[in-house]
């Protein structure tokens, strides 16, 4: 058997060598490192598969998250609602700002931000809500558009672990995640479902106001060269990565293909036991990109579970262990620990198994197998 690897990017990239490394070298021959035509051509490819009118690519997808929020023009003291279950790039950006993160339960079925929670979060300060599409599933984004428009907020969506995934409308229509807010993040983290080969980032947004704002925002506030109207950052994706991204980005739906297939052979092992609760899909399978394949551990000890995995040269993570209301960082004493009780469980009971576009049947038994016989005994 193959070794495992919660992420096997080696596996992947000795299938696309040749395309990918004839990519890069593009750059190498025409040495335009930064800002050079690789990236102009990305960030058009990213547009049509997305089908949103702006890319606008950057350094990371923290960078990502910190600057759709300066664009937006938000200020100190106003209020942004976000999921405290999630990576701590959400609510890090946001405090960064000077802004204040108003953490809010989650959904106990698909993990996402509960709309529920966040209407009751609302308070005449609130500016935005920040859904996460927590780990490929897009979160309820028609009832969080509605709302949002009651309440005159703007949406970002955190798109970093979601990309390619599409959202099914009541009336039956769809759009991919990072299309539907008013603007959006991502991240090309390796890791992630469309990972370069370094770090790299982009926003999306279909308003030209603001995606014109972003564009200067992303390059130090400069609008015409040597004039700065606005305070900016510096934040790019250079040259090597986008030309990385140039050559995968044709692969993504193959890729994305690849993770519901592993996750559906996880799940026909795991159905049904009285100890687990297997990832749910809200809407039609295309809505979930499986960046992380997640189980809840019940009358188990999940850690023990954990340990033995990785003992059995299973590598497999806790996504995420502490709820962000707990972290030293972001505790506040108006949080109340009565609103936080799906996310106070789920760090209890959660464990992801390795997820990635390369695993294969003999892996996912010997995965598989090995849980169920722990959980057996
Ligand atoms: C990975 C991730 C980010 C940050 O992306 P970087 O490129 O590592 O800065 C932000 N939000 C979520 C939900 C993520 O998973």
């Amino acid at each position: 058997m193959r070794k495992l690897q919660m992420v096997d990017l080696k596996s992947q990239y000795d299938k696309i060598k040749d395309t990918v490394n004839a990519s890069i070298q593009e750059v190498l021959d025409n040495t335009t490192y930064v800002n050079g035509p690789e990236v102009h051509k990305f960030q058009k490819n990213l547009e049509e598969y997305l089908d949103v009118k702006h890319v606008i690519p950057c350094a990371n997808g923290t960078d990502a998250l910190q600057i759709a929020m300066m664009g937006l023009g938000l200020q100190p003291g106003d209020e942004i609602i976000t999921a405290d279950f999630t990576f701590a790039a959400t609510v890090e950006v946001i405090a960064l700002l000077g802004l204040t993160p108003v953490l809010v339960d989650v959904d106990p079925n698909t993990y996402n931000i509960s709309v529920e929670a966040v209407r009751n979060a609302i308070t005449p300060k609130t500016k935005a809500i920040v859904p996460v599409h927590l780990f490929g599933q897009v979160a309820e984004m028609e009832d969080i558009m509605a709302l949002a428009e009651e309440h005159n907020l703007y949406v970002i969506e955190d798109n970093a672990q979601a990309i390619g995934a599409n959202y099914k409308y009541a009336d039956g229509s769809k759009k991919k995640a990072g299309a539907i807010g008013h603007v959006a993040s991502t991240s090309f983290f390796p890791s992630k479902n469309l990972g370069a080969y370094g770090d790299g980032g982009a926003i999306f947004t279909n308003d030209d106001d603001l995606a014109y704002k972003l564009r200067g925002i992303v390059n130090h506030g400069m609008y015409e060269r040597y004039h700065h109207d606005v305070v900016g950052v510096n934040s790019r994706l250079d040259s090597v990565q986008a030309a990385v991204l140039n050559a995968k980005l044709p692969l993504l739906n193959d890729y994305n293909k690849a993770r519901r297939e592993a996750a559906d052979k996880y799940n026909k092992a795991f159905a049904g036991h009285a100890d687990l609760i297997i990832p749910f899909v809200q809407g039609d399978d295309d809505s979930h990109v499986f960046h992380q394949y997640t189980l809840r551990v019940l009358n188990a000890d999940r850690d023990a579970l954990l340990k033995h995995l990785q003992e059995k040269g299973i590598p497999c993570a806790i996504y995420y262990p502490i709820p962000l209301h707990k972290q030293k960082a972001y505790a506040d004493e108006r949080y109340n620990e009565d609103d936080f009780i799906i996310t106070n469980q789920l760090v209890k009971e959660v464990i992801s198994l390795p997820m990635h576009t390369e695993l294969d049947d003999e892996q996912i038994d010997y995965i598989t197998s090995t849980v169920l016989e722990f959980l057996s005994v």
